[in-house]
């Protein structure tokens, strides 16, 4: 059941485009029972990925960060910031009251860089950070805290093997090396006196930075081009765990959740997820974030509006070569559209017809109503999937009290409904108890995140 204002202000499909949106509905419903499957298959996972000898698809790599953040870290830090669209230089001053000052830099990583060789991509992240240095006058040694978003094999806080790119990113000669090790020599390359404390999974930062004024802060989510979570974990819930315990029992593990299911297929797949995975660079890979995360959104959404339009029911058949570009439908254009409030959702066609030159009078009003419930059940169906993960994290670590969740990421802060529509699935898994668990937004993970696990990362 939907709420009939999302529809332009009350309208009414005709028939046949109520037969088409229907069709969408029935595959892209995401039942409380397909939730539930992933809940349970997700807890197995999590097991699985921490058990001594496991060949888990979801790693549940140890962070090595055991200790939070108490406020009274102190100092200048520098932080990176890769992963996104865009990479970041920042400096990070602690006061030692828990406040952050911060100053960043934002360069454009071109495609050519994200998919070159790993020397040219670690060449650049130093020239940026030479500039930066140099345009403040900084030169003493900062310790630096690399936020580098992608599955990290981590042997130690500063050091650890890439297992593989994710989300578009292919530079050659980088997975399966220990990137603390590229980022120190391209310094030396450089001749830049920096050092590398700390190497920082985003969800890591987004945790560590609300842990500063929540301390029910126990999961950190990223919903942007990417998903993860990561999560604190008792030690003795880890048998894979080697050498002594952390003072405090805990450590966060950063669970690389996109590949939940990349071998068992145990989501509900569509034609459409499998057109999706088949173009995209990292096929057969990182699967759960394939269903839930901003950079896959728009190009799902896509394809099912393709095929409608293939057999006639959305554009009056007709297409532009536009339209049938792979990933020309970004899930920025579907937040514009789930924004559109107007009476005849004119704001919609706009976009059809600015974006992918689609003739003005082919788009009715039927088209345009198609065209944002596809929108909204894309998106509602990541939203409800990604609430089940989370669910299953609560789960397995069953506080009794409340539990908050550090958010950030494009999609969460940007897309219309999803905060609400994630947490109303949550409500709908866990009747009673879904109260507990807050989703609060953590916006500067990257930076005092970072420099927070930076600075803990000298005192540990
Ligand atoms: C990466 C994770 C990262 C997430 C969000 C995924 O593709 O594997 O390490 O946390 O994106 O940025
Ligand atoms: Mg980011």
């Amino acid at each position: 059941p939907r709420a009939s204002s999302t529809y332009a202000h009350g309208r009414v499909p005709s028939a046949a485009a109520a037969k088409a949106i229907a069709s969408v509905e029935s595959a892209y419903g995401a039942s409380i029972e397909v939730l539930r499957g992933i809940v349970n298959s997700m807890m197995q996972e999590m097991r699985k990925g921490l058990a001594k000898e496991n060949g888990a698809a979801m790693k549940m790599i140890i962070s090595h960060v055991s200790n939070l953040p108490t406020g009274k870290e102190k100092g200048r830090f520098l932080a990176l910031d890769l992963g996104g669209s865009n990479f970041r230089v920042l400096l990070l001053t602690l006061d030692g009251h828990g406040q952050c000052k911060s100053e960043s830099d934002k360069y454009v990583l071109t495609q050519e860089l994200m998919t070159g060789t790993g020397e040219s991509l670690f060449d650049f992240i130093a020239e940026s950070v030479q500039g930066f240095l140099e345009s403040r006058g900084i030169t003493e040694t900062l310790p630096l805290g690399f936020t580098f978003s992608f599955p990290v094999q981590q042997e130690s806080i500063n050091s650890g093997k890439l297992i593989r790119w994710t989300k578009g990113f292919h530079a050659s000669g980088v997975e399966g090396q220990d990137v603390g090790r590229l980022l120190n020599e391209a310094f030396a390359r450089k001749g830049i006196k920096v050092n590398v404390a700390a190497i920082v999974n985003d969800t890591v930062g987004t945790q560590i930075a609300r842990c500063l004024d929540d301390q029910n802060c126990y999961v950190g989510l990223i919903l942007g081009t990417g998903s993860n979570t990561c999560y604190l974990e008792d030690v003795t819930a880890i048998p894979k765990w080697t050498g002594p315990a952390p003072k405090t029992g805990k450590v966060i593990i950063n669970m690389e959740w996109g590949a939940f299911d990349d071998e068992i297929q145990r989501l509900p797949y569509t034609p459409h997820d499998r057109t999706m995975d088949a173009a995209s660079i990292n096929r057969g890979q990182q699967l759960f974030e394939k269903m839930i995360s901003g950079m896959y959104l728009g190009e799902i959404s896509r394809l099912v509006a393709v095929e409608l339009a293939e057999s006639g029911q959305l554009f009056q058949g007709t297409l532009t070569s536009k339209f049938r570009e792979v990933q020309a439908f970004k899930t920025a254009m579907m937040s514009e559209i789930e924004s559109d409030d107007t009476v005849d959702l004119s704001l919609t066609r706009d976009l059809l017809h600015r974006e992918f030159g689609l003739p003005l009078n082919k788009i009715t009003i039927d088209d345009r109503m198609i065209i944002k419930r596809i929108c909204e059940l894309v998106s509602t169906r990541a939203a409800r999937i990604a609430a089940a993960g989370i669910v299953a994290v609560a789960t397995k670590i069953a506080k009794t009290h409340d539990c908050t969740v550090a958010v950030d990421g494009t999609l969460f802060q940007r897309y219309p409904n999803f905060e609400h529509r994630l947490t109303a699935a949550v409500a709908e898994l866990l009747p009673g108890i879904s109260t507990k668990i807050h989703f609060k937004r953590s916006e500067d993970g990257s930076g005092k995140g970072a420099a927070l696990v930076a600075a803990l990362a000298q005192t540990q």
